[in-house]
């Protein structure tokens, strides 16, 4: 029988049995609202065709309805006290594979191996929620599409359009791929403990028609000038490319007027193909 992990009571009492408290330092809120559990699911859009990978099961509960989709299902945790828990919320899903690593450094391409367009669904710990989603898009795995429960601020940098003040690297990054949207808002209600921000569920997935953006030639480059166009807020963006890049001023400020880019914008003027066709110019200048 599967434990109703979403039941306030039943979460207070497994966390008793076993003698453990909720680590504020590792982003320990669980899910415990049913409603909000099913949309982030149905975001997902699963069939037993999907790998689906997981960052920090918990106690299970996503875990729990995810393998009751998905073909496979692996979960990346950090905290080895919840192991005993898990091995009774898990106990009826054979099909998911537990990895007890930091998600901050597990290898996404080695993990997910032959398998095509993969999903990640996930109830992010929220002291790591940016370096997670920018470890996770550059890890150069073809992703179907990415389902994230996020502070409501990070999903607002996620889908920010330049010179909006919450446009950055962030954004970038989710945007050169795929397309963000908001699922749904989550109060803070829907947590056991409680955080003290709202959250957002957001999905990003590859758009499902009209003409692919034109990509970077060289990826691990073309995040490096966008690190230094985002780099130093304040300063042009020629300033901070160069104080950012192995290139000289010169050929930076070469390169930007090829791409008909004004010198002294600044990076967060920059559209995401603006970025990418600085990126391809200043490449072949290196
Ligand atoms: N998925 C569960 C749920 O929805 O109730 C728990 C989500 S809780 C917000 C975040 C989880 O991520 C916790 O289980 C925490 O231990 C785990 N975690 C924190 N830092 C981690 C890291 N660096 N790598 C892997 N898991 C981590």
């Amino acid at each position: 029988m599967q434990l109703k992990l979403t039941k306030p009571s039943v979460v207070q009492t497994l966390l008793r049995q076993h003698n453990l408290r909720p680590s504020k330092g590792l982003g320990q809120n669980f899910l415990i609202n049913e409603h909000y559990l099913a949309q982030i699911v149905a975001a997902a859009e699963l069939s037993p065709a999907d790998l689906v990978i997981e960052i920090g099961p918990g106690l299970g509960t996503l875990t729990q309805a995810l393998a009751s989709q998905a073909g496979r299902v692996i979960s990346i945790e950090k905290d080895q006290r919840l192991a005993p828990v898990l091995a009774i919320s898990l106990a009826p899903h054979k099909q998911v594979q537990l990895v007890w690593q930091d998600a901050l450094t597990v290898d996404y391409q080695q993990l997910v191996g032959e398998a095509t367009q993969p999903k990640v669904v996930a109830n992010l710990p929220y002291y790591i929620t940016t370096p997670l989603i920018l470890r996770l898009l550059q890890a150069e795995v073809p992703w179907r599409c990415l389902v994230f429960l996020v502070q409501a601020e990070v999903a607002d940098r996620m889908q920010a359009s330049p010179s909006n003040k919450d446009y950055g690297l962030l954004s970038v990054a989710c945007q050169y791929k795929h397309e963000v949207e908001i699922v749904t808002r989550v109060p803070a209600s829907a947590f056991y403990p409680a955080p003290t921000v709202a959250s957002t569920v957001v999905k990003l997935q590859a758009p499902a028609s009209g003409r692919p953006r034109e990509l970077a030639v060289e990826e691990p480059w073309f995040w490096q000038v966008v690190r230094a166009a985002f780099g130093q807020r304040r300063k042009t963006l020629a300033n901070s490319l160069s104080a950012g890049l192995p290139l000289t001023k010169e050929q930076i400020q070469l390169g930007l007027v090829a791409q008909g880019v004004e010198p002294g914008a600044r990076g967060e003027d920059l559209t995401v193909d603006e970025l990418v066709g600085v990126a391809n110019e200043l490449g072949c200048r290196r």
